[in-house]
């Protein structure tokens, strides 16, 4: 950045003036360059139906999943500068995800995750080639709040992610479309921690304690599952990827979304702390980001915007309300810089204006005087 340096008193001439204009002019012009970080956005798969003995601690899968060492894996780390914006990605649109209290939804401890199955009315009805049907939806975290999340944005890991895996309508159903390129499409939903429960997700951290062993199941009411989800569905990321558990099938469109969801601490604690996996805490269950291998990760809306930046909502990224824009973490550093050089520019400013008053308050006294106007520093002028 450029400063505006201390000046000989004795030279506040008409092209000084000039000269220190042009040096607010570019730092003006520096705010508003300094503001234009991009966020994130992106989409993914998830979770088969295997049952093979695996585990997080361990990750080399490959050895008795073959596919686990493809090159289309996920999760991976989302760089943004690397997207590419597609303006004609249409937005995800969900159906029959508000559910009717009369129904019932089974929750269970399946030894790797916390998994909800949902009906086949849940559709994604568009944003994706063809229709896709919900199964379950199912969550990843981690044994802090600095991690959790499978999928990473520009490198930063959230606290946890929440997956909703659909399977392709025309495959009939989960087992006929695990066989299929495009057989599976799963909503990523990243999760920051904010400083109030999120009482959309009340009905299931609520039952965690229910389900600690491994095996154990509950049923609970239908509700309105759009409430997990993030108010903008229009800003995502899309990839190419796989299940991120064995057998890691290569079928999944991931769809990543650029607005975060929030959870407390407290919330965040409970699904740490309350499922066991062989009897032991599960409190990692998330897979290590998997090498791109030149694939294309797509975005719907143009990252590089300032306007792209934030989530409708501009939630701050560790408080606030329910979501936040996963690009949060980005814009907070733009913001952060533009309040340093809003700071400075005003200070500059203020004290460009003070010498000005100063310079025409000597000028009048000089001229008053019939004397030549000669600066003095202003600790001797006052005096
Ligand atoms: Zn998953």
């Amino acid at each position: 950045m450029l400063k505006l340096k201390h000046r000989p008193p004795n030279i506040m001439q008409r092209p000084r003036q000039m000269q220190i204009l042009l040096l607010l002019l570019a730092q003006l012009l520096t705010i508003v360059f300094c503001d234009t970080n991009p966020g994130p956005e992106q989409k993914g798969k998830d979770e088969g139906p295997s049952h093979e003995h695996w585990g997080y601690t361990d990750q080399n899968w490959s050895k008795n999943f073959r596919e686990c060492e493809g090159k289309s894996q996920s999760p991976i780390n989302i760089e943004i500068s690397k997207t590419v914006f597609q303006k004609n990605l249409p937005k995800i649109s969900l159906e029959g995800y508000s559910l009717p209290e009369t129904s019932s939804l089974n929750l269970i401890n399946n030894g790797h995750t916390v998994k909800l199955s949902l009906p086949d009315t849940m559709t994604i009805s568009s944003g994706l080639p063809h229709k896709y049907v919900a199964a379950q939806l199912h969550f990843h975290w981690g044994s802090k709040k600095s991690q959790g999340s499978e999928h990473k944005v520009d490198g930063t890991q959230y606290a946890a992610e929440m997956h909703v895996v659909h399977y392709a309508a025309k495959y009939g159903n989960m087992k006929n479309a695990t066989t299929e390129p495009d057989g599976l499409a799963v909503l990523a939903v990243l999760f920051q921690v904010g400083p109030t429960d999120n009482k959309n997700y009340n009905l299931i951290f609520d039952k965690l304690q229910d389900i600690s062993e491994e095996g154990v199941e509950v049923s609970i009411p239908g509700f309105d599952v759009n409430s997990l989800m993030p108010h903008r569905l229009d800003r995502f990321f899309q990839y190419s990827g796989s299940l991120t558990t064995p057998p890691c099938l290569q079928i999944v469109t991931w769809t990543v979304f650029n607005e975060t969801v929030q959870l407390s601490e407290a919330q965040l604690h409970k699904l740490i702390t309350s499922i066991k996996t062989d009897h032991d805490i599960l409190d990692s269950n998330f897979r290590s980001d998997q090498p791109l291998n030149g694939r294309n990760v797509f975005s719907s809306f143009s990252a590089m915007l300032p306007s792209s930046r934030m989530g409708d909502k501009g939630h701050p990224a560790e408080s606030g309300g329910d979501e936040q824009s996963v690009d949060g973490n980005h814009v907070t550093l733009g913001d952060t810089l533009a309040i340093i050089f809003g700071i400075l520019f005003g200070c500059t400013a203020l004290a460009f204006i003070i010498y000005l008053l100063q310079q025409k308050k000597r000028q009048r006294l000089s001229t008053e005087s019939g004397k030549k106007v000669i600066y003095k520093p202003a600790t001797t002028m006052e005096a």
